[in-house]
């Protein structure tokens, strides 16, 4: 099974690691150039993205993770790791990873209301039948994409109806909700196969 980082720096780590063990991957923490350079995959967890952007610069990891996504490194972003990973975000934002095309706005379901749930489909994370609990915790949206974007799910109702809330381009794939603490693990199995598509 593949060996999968999670991206250890702050965030919602331990979640992640669980719903990766639960998918079938070998998890692991990742905080150092060595551990970057020894997985498969990496996960960037839920947390603040600012924070983290400014982590990765401070432990030394920032340029070495820009590179193994140029060469192909399969990445999945939930919430403050979907900010990271955009290639532009709506408002000032310090250091970000970037590789996917589109723009996300942070915080983006409204001041008051900080968090919002709703039940998605999405076939292409292999969300058919059952639908997924989607949680969104002071969640960007992403609100454009480029052409090599697939959108894999919008938000269903409410004002933020229509929002991209996942997507994947290439071997890059970002939700703005956090699967890792539904207690389903369907999101990091379509990870998973991503990673062993990609291996
Ligand atoms: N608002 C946070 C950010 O932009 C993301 C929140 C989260 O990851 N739950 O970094």
């Amino acid at each position: 099974s593949p060996r999968i980082g999670v991206l250890a720096l702050q965030g919602d780590v331990r979640e992640h690691l669980a719903a990766l063990d639960a998918a079938g991957a070998r998890a692991v923490a990742v905080r150092r150039a060595g551990e970057l350079a020894a997985v498969d995959g990496l996960v960037l967890p839920g947390g603040e993205s600012t924070t983290i952007g400014k982590l990765l610069v401070a432990f030394g990891l920032l340029e070495q993770l820009r590179e193994r996504i140029g060469s192909g490194l399969p990445v999945y972003g939930s919430c403050a790791g979907m900010v990271l990973l955009a290639d532009r975000v709506a408002d000032a934002h310090g250091p970000l990873v970037g590789g996917m095309d589109v723009t996300v706005r942070r915080n983006a379901f409204g001041r008051q209301v900080d968090s919002f749930e709703e039940d998605l489909l999405a076939p292409g994370l292999g969300i058919v039948d059952a639908p997924l609990r989607a949680v969104y915790i002071r969640a960007p949206w992403a609100e454009e994409a480029g052409d090599g974007v697939e959108v894999l799910a919008r938000v269903r109702s409410g004002p933020a109806a229509g929002r991209i809330v996942a997507a994947r381009q290439g071997a890059l794939l970002v939700t703005a909700f956090h699967p890792e603490i539904s207690d389903d693990a369907r999101v990091h199995r379509a990870f998973v196969d991503l990673v062993r598509a990609h291996a």
